[in-house]
């Protein structure tokens, strides 16, 4: 059974993968080899060759056709409203404390949220948002979440939703975000990390990293009344 997108118009097959299906399908990708991808979606959809090329031609071109497109941006829509009024801080690190310090500041202070790359957030050894303050993070939060949840893509750098997991876990209920943020941007980056768990929840195993994706959960549950 075919269907045209409801937004490009553009007819394909209807199947909608797994999770671990469609993981497996950005990772022929992610290797720059759109006849693997459409070799995986062919398997998993049982369709011809001519289905499932048309099927990887039409994700890589329509931004809506990505199954979790809509769920995703829900959820940057709620980070954002929540995060929209934080202004950019002069500075993000204690720059004086030392040559990393005041590199990352450097970095950060150069980037607005509409212009961070992946490249500046660097990796688990090298990542910038770990020496900033809470209020910078704030700042740049709703940019941080859309690379979260971007898949791992990154040729020089590991996924982005490891390391912003990683940041959200950190020192638990301490953690200095957590303290830092309002109610409204409490549930909002708990909603990430909900939505995170249900559409890559896999993933997360696949990464490792998702012990700590269930502490940084429990650490920014609200507090029931
Ligand atoms: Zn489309
Ligand atoms: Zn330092």
């Amino acid at each position: 059974m075919t269907a045209p997108c409801p937004h490009c118009g553009t007819t394909t097959i209807v199947f909608t993968p797994s999770e671990a299906q469609f993981e497996a399908v950005v990772r022929a990708l992610a290797n720059g080899s759109k006849t693997l991808a459409a070799g995986e979606f062919r398997y998993f959809a049982q369709c011809t060759d001519a289905e499932a090329t048309a099927w990887v031609a039409h994700l890589l071109h329509c931004a809506h056709a990505w199954p979790q497109a809509g769920a995703d941006e829900a959820v940057l829509a709620q980070v954002e409203a929540a995060f929209a009024g934080v202004d950019k801080p002069d500075h993000f690190t204690d720059r004086t404390h030392c040559d990393e310090c005041r590199e990352h500041d450097d970095t950060l202070r150069a980037r607005t949220r509409d212009t961070l790359h992946r490249s500046d957030l660097g990796n688990a050894g090298w990542d910038p948002i770990t020496f900033s303050s809470a209020d910078g993070i704030g700042y740049f939060f709703p940019a941080l979440a859309r690379f979260a949840l971007l898949p791992d893509v990154w040729p020089q750098h590991s996924w982005y939703a490891d390391q912003l997991v990683l940041h959200l876990a950190w020192d638990g209920s301490d953690n200095r975000l957590l303290a830092w943020c309002n109610p409204a941007q409490r549930s909002a980056v708990h909603a990430l990390l909900a939505h995170l768990a249900a559409t890559r929840g896999q993933a997360a195993v696949h990464h490792q990293f998702d012990e700590e994706l269930q502490a940084a959960l429990a650490a920014w549950q609200m507090p029931t009344a």
